[in-house]
């Protein structure tokens, strides 16, 4: 008998309370927390066991996170380099190499689907600076699979992607 897996409530053990002392929780569809008290984030397992499988490449990058202002670091998604926070766990990438990124993620992902979720929009009011020029990057709703809210400096032509958001795009319903 296999055990039955439901994709949108991994089996990892939430936090009930960040370092500071403020409760948080873990939102559905995901795997870490954000304390709304002083922004850090709870992940559930080190950045090389992170579900977005980025592959630190112990590099520093003169870019700097739009959610947490430190310094992004060079890392590997297939054979596609990313700057990516090791606070956030989010990455930039650039939009020609985003949807090659997918497709082989897509591919790969052999798991259950997810149900369809609807889209955060309120994430659409929340503009993140660009790593590359700091001009506010806009936000989109993406509309492929994962009804996600993709950041994109289209002067830079790149796109930032927050944790889990990959992941979720890969476990989206739909052709593969
Ligand atoms: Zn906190
Ligand atoms: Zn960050
Ligand atoms: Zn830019």
């Amino acid at each position: 008998m296999e055990a039955e897996t439901d994709s949108n409530t991994m089996n990892v053990t939430s936090p009930q309370a960040c370092d500071c002392g403020a409760a948080i929780s873990v939102a559905t569809g995901y795997t870490h927390a954000v304390c709304n008290s002083c922004q850090s984030f709870w992940f559930p397992t080190s950045i090389e066991q992170s579900e977005d499988q980025i592959v630190p490449q112990n590099r520093a990058t003169p870019f700097s996170c739009p959610r947490c202002s430190v310094d992004l670091e060079v890392g590997k998604i297939g054979n596609t380099e990313v700057c990516f926070c090791t606070s956030c766990r989010g990455f930039v990438v650039d939009l020609e190499s985003l949807g090659g990124i997918i497709q082989m993620r897509r591919t790969m992902y052999e798991g259950p689907d997810d149900k369809p979720t609807p889209a955060n929009f309120c994430e659409l009011n929340v503009h993140g600076t660009c790593p590359a020029c700091f001009a506010k990057m806009e936000a989109h709703h993406y509309c492929g699979p994962g009804n996600i809210v993709l950041d994109t400096c289209n002067g830079c032509k790149l796109a930032w992607l927050d944790h889990g958001e990959l992941s979720k795009i890969a476990r989206a319903p739909g052709q593969r």
